[in-house]
């Protein structure tokens, strides 16, 4: 053996120790947030905006993990975790219940809805109908005042429970957006197999749309076959004005991102809606994985 093999050896042993003490306190600070110490798990909402009006009228729910230091965590990072350590149902119930909340207190604001994101294990979840009509009751919360944001990638993991509970939560008046769509998970068929009120198109779609005319021919020809299927669109993660011009141009009915609003907590939504009158463009709220 020469030596830079050994060293190489060295420096992933020491990788290797690194990861798996980082893992060891994500999941020791998700253990502390499902047991709700010192308020390290959070909710931000970011505004979506409609095309037309200029209004904030529907929110993203996202949600947020500090550790013990008070350092945010990253979704990327927790989320998976929490996923495979079946953590994620607890975080999911808080935060549907934070949402509940929200919304039931503040029904005086001009929001439309709320939409939250379900893992897999969640929408599989046989108690997810009865849980999510439970909670929508006990806040009095209309259902038409949640939408439920799946990626392919869930549905994929079982259609024919996914298809039925899709048509059971329907039924209750509950929406699915498609997450996601273009990030290679998302596909035609699942959008059209599926009851989808709205699709999302993903950052990766949106970004070139400010420097490419093929990008541009790719998006206008989705966001035409999704509208005469009755769809609505929601462009993710637009940053610039040239991309936003694009998206109306082309006809998409609302936008979210940076270059309007980042995932900010409530008190920081009250004050961009008193601001935002005329539909001004106003980039406010917390960089994400910042915790209100
Ligand atoms: P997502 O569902 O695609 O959420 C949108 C992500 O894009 C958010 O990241 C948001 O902060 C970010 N974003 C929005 N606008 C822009 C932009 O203009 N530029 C860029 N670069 N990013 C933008 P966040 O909050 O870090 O969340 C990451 C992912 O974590 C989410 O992606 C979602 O998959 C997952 N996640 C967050 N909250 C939940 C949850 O409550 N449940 C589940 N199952 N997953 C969640
Ligand atoms: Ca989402
Ligand atoms: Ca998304």
């Amino acid at each position: 053996w020469s030596s830079d093999v050994c060293s190489s050896d060295l420096s992933f042993d020491e990788a290797t120790r690194r990861s798996m003490a980082r893992r060891a306190h994500v999941l020791s600070s998700l253990q502390s947030a499902v047991q709700d110490e010192q308020g390290r798990f959070g909710v931000c909402y970011q505004p979506i905006r409609e095309c037309k009006t200029g209004d904030f009228g529907t929110l993203e729910a996202l949600l947020r993990l500090r550790d013990g230091d008070g350092t945010p965590i990253p979704p990327d990072e927790f989320i998976p975790l929490a996923e495979e350590t079946g953590l994620i149902g607890e975080l999911t119930w808080i935060l549907l219940d934070e949402v509940c909340t929200f919304l039931s207190g503040h029904a005086a604001l001009p929001v439309k809805s709320v939409s939250i994101n379900l893992s897999a294990q969640q929408f599989l979840d046989a108690e997810l109908i009865d849980r999510l009509d439970g909670v929508l009751r006990a806040k009095d919360v209309p259902a038409s005042k949640l939408k439920i944001e799946v990626t392919e990638r869930v549905i994929a993991e079982n259609l024919q429970t996914a298809r039925a509970a899709m048509r059971r939560l329907t039924g209750l008046g509950l929406a699915f957006y498609l997450d996601d769509f273009g990030t290679g998970y998302s596909n035609f068929s699942s959008a059209l197999a599926l009851p989808f009120e709205c699709i999302k198109l993903d950052r990766s779609l949106v970004s070139p749309l400010g420097e490419s005319e093929k990008s541009r021919l790719l998006v206008r020809s989705v966001v035409e076959a999704f509208h005469a299927m009755g769809m609505s669109l929601v462009a993710e993660g637009v940053e610039t004005a040239e991309q936003l011009e694009r998206l109306r141009v082309i006809g998409c009915e609302c936008v979210q991102g940076y270059y309007f609003a980042q995932p900010m907590p409530v008190g920081e939504f009250e004050r961009l809606l008193a601001e935002n009158t005329g539909g001004r463009e106003l980039r406010r709220g917390y960089p994400a994985g910042i915790q209100p």
